[in-house]
């Protein structure tokens, strides 16, 4: 996807703090953190959101949350809890069109973050 800011975070068209990768995933930190932890997992290749995900997508889905758990790890909390949240559409508050899960944390989170 040419104009998709998270593609061109992919590609390194735009800077991003990368904290982990994996086969299907990269990880980077939040430009806006909500919390003191607050990474994004994102697959590789574009896909808008989690509605558009089908059967053929069980594997980075899978992916993404271990990716998600090893995020968790390398910052720390992944005893002291952490949150994973993915934005779906206009009414879940999605603001960018390609599906990304937060991971949120440091601090104890209130309903929402
Ligand atoms: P959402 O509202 O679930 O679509 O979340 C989009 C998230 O992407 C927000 O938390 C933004 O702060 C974050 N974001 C937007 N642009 C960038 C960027 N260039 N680098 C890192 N995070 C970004
Ligand atoms: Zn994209």
């Amino acid at each position: 996807m040419e104009d998709c800011i998270f593609c061109k975070i992919v590609r390194g068209e735009i800077p991003s703090t990368r904290v982990a990768e994996s086969q299907w995933a990269i990880a980077f930190e939040d430009i806006a953190p909500k919390a003191p932890v607050h990474t994004l997992v994102i697959p590789k290749e574009h896909i808008a959101a989690l509605h558009e995900a089908t059967d053929a997508d069980r594997e980075m889905l899978a992916d993404c949350l271990l990716l998600c758990n090893e995020v968790a790890r390398i910052k720390g909390v992944d005893e002291s809890g952490y949150r994973v949240v993915t934005s779906d559409g206009p009414d879940g508050g999605q603001e960018v069109a390609h599906l990304h899960f937060h991971v949120l944390g440091g601090r104890k989170l209130q309903f929402g973050v």
